[in-house]
C-alpha cells in the first residue's frame, strides 16, 4: 500500500466500525441515561443545591465503596483534587515534584500552586504512563538521601518530595515497580487518576496506591458531574484534613462562624453529587460498553497495516476512558494529515497533549530523556470513545 493511502484507510475503517456514523461524532459525550433528573429535581425541590446536602455525602461513600478506598472527599474538580493532595502529600515551596512531561497541564499546574517546581520525567510505551525502569535509573544518577530521610536533586539542591504517576487514557502505570521506587527515594505517591475511575492494576483500584489520589468528573471524562473531582486515601487523618481544608477550615458549630487556619473553599455543591450519585451507578455499564467499543475497534484497526491499537496490560483492566491508535514511526509524518481527513469527515479525533516541557511556562523546568515521550507526541491519536456510541 502507498503510505499517502493511510489518511483515507484510517477514515473509512472509522467510519466502519462506528455503528451509527451521524454528521459527526464526538470525541467524548457524556450518557445521561440513569437517574440523573430525579436526584436533581429533588435537590431544586428541596432547595438544597449548594455547598451541603445528602449527596455530597453519599457521593463521598459511594466512591469509597466503589474504588474500596477507606475515604472519599469530592471537591470542586479534579484540579483543586490534585492541588490538596500535593499540600497533604507534604510538598512545600522549592520543593521539586516528579510528573510525567505527557499528561493533561493540570497536573502540572496543580505543583505550581504548592510553590513547587515540576521536574519531568518520560513515560513507558506499553503504559504512556511513568516508565519506573527509567525513572529509577535517573534516580539512581541525579538523587542523594540526606540525614533528613528525603532525596535531594544534586544539580539544583532541592528536595524532590513526592511523584505522581498518571494513568493515561484510562490504562494504569506499572504500579508494583513505581512502589519499589517510591520506597527506594523516599518519595511520596500522589496518583494522578482523574482519567482512571474504573481501572484496575492487579485487582485494586487505581488511586489506592498512592498516599492520595485525584479523581476528575469534568464533562469528558467516564462519569461526569458538570465539574467535579475526589480525593482518595487510606488515611483517616488526612481524609479529615482534606475535608477541612476543602470547606475553609470552619470548626463545626451551630452558628458560630470560626475558623482555625487560612483554607480553601473547594466544595463540590449538593447539585453536582445529586449528577454524580446517578452517574457512578451507571459505571458497570459504561465499563462494558467502553469494553466493546475498545474491541470493535481493535478488531477493524489491526486490518490496518501500520496502525497499532493501544491496548491494556495482561495484569490490568483498563476503563478504556479514552481509545488511542498509534502511528508506526515512518507514518508520523502523516499525523497531520489523518487528523484533518477525520476531522473534515465530522469523526473527532486529537492528537495527544503538548508535552508538558514544550510549554512556555515549564519548558524550563528540570527534566531527563523525554524521548519516549516525544515519540509518542508524534504517534498518537486519540478517537471517539463515548459510551453512546455503543447504544
Ligand atoms: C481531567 C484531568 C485532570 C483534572 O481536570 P479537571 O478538569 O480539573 O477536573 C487532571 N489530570 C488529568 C490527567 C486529567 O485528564
Amino acid at each position: 500500500m502507498s503510505r499517502e493511502r493511510l489518511p483515507t484507510l484510517i477514515l473509512e475503517t472509522l467510519q466502519q466500525a462506528l455503528s451509527n456514523p451521524k454528521n459527526f461524532t464526538a470525541l467524548h459525550e457524556p450518557a445521561f441515561q440513569g437517574s440523573e433528573w430525579e436526584y436533581i429535581k429533588e435537590c431544586l425541590d428541596t432547595g438544597w443545591v449548594s455547598s451541603v446536602g445528602q449527596y455530597v455525602d453519599q457521593f463521598e461513600r459511594n466512591l469509597a465503596e466503589y474504588t474500596g478506598s477507606p475515604y472519599a472527599i469530592a471537591v470542586m474538580n479534579g484540579t483543586a483534587a490534585l492541588h490538596i493532595s500535593l499540600l497533604l502529600a507534604g510538598v512545600q515551596a522549592n520543593d521539586e515534584v516528579l510528573i510525567p512531561s505527557l499528561t493533561f497541564v493540570a497536573t502540572a499546574n496543580a505543583v505550581s500552586y504548592c510553590g513547587a517546581i515540576p521536574h519531568l520525567i518520560d513515560v513507558a510505551n506499553q503504559t504512556m504512563g511513568v516508565d519506573p525502569v527509567k525513572l529509577d535509573q535517573y534516580l539512581q544518577e541525579i538523587v542523594y538521601v540526606k540525614t533528613d530521610g528525603y532525596a535531594y536533586n544534586r544539580q539544583t539542591g532541592r528536595r524532590i518530595s513526592v511523584v505522581v504517576p498518571m494513568h493515561t487514557f484510562g490504562h494504569p502505570v506499572e504500579l508494583d515497580a513505581l512502589v519499589e521506587v517510591c520506597e527506594r527515594y523516599r518519595l511520596v505517591m500522589v496518583e494522578d487518576a482523574a482519567e482512571s475511575l474504573g481501572s484496575y492494576y492487579k485487582g485494586h483500584h487505581t488511586g489506592t496506591y498512592g498516599k492520595l489520589a485525584a479523581l476528575s468528573f469534568n464533562g469528558n471524562k467516564i462519569i461526569t458531574t458538570g465539574g467535579g473531582g475526589a480525593v482518595l486515601t487510606a488515611d483517616e487523618g488526612i481524609a479529615k484534613r482534606v475535608k477541612h481544608l476543602t470547606t475553609t477550615a470552619k470548626i463545626p458549630h451551630r452558628w458560630a462562624f470560626h475558623h482555625d487556619e487560612t483554607a480553601f473553599n473547594m466544595r463540590m455543591p449538593n447539585l453536582n453529587a445529586a449528577l454524580g450519585c446517578a452517574q457512578l451507578e451507571q459505571l458497570p455499564d459504561f465499563l462494558i460498553r467502553k469494553r466493546k467499543l475498545a474491541q470493535r475497534y481493535k478488531e477493524s484497526l489491526l486490518q490496518v497495516d501500520g496502525v497499532q491499537w493501544f491496548e491494556e496490560q495482561n495484569h490490568v483492566s483498563s476503563n478504556y476512558w479514552l481509545n488511542a491508535i498509534i502511528l508506526d514511526q515512518s507514518d508520523e509524518r502523516l499525523r497531520n494529515q489523518i487528523l484533518d481527513a477525520t476531522n473534515e469527515a465530522g469523526i473527532m479525533t486529537r492528537p495527544i497533549w503538548t508535552p508538558m516541557h514544550r510549554l512556555l511556562m515549564y519548558q524550563d523546568c528540570p527534566r531527563m530523556d523525554l524521548s519516549t515521550t516525544e515519540e509518542l507526541e508524534m504517534r498518537v491519536i486519540n478517537i471517539p470513545s463515548s459510551v453512546t456510541l455503543m447504544e
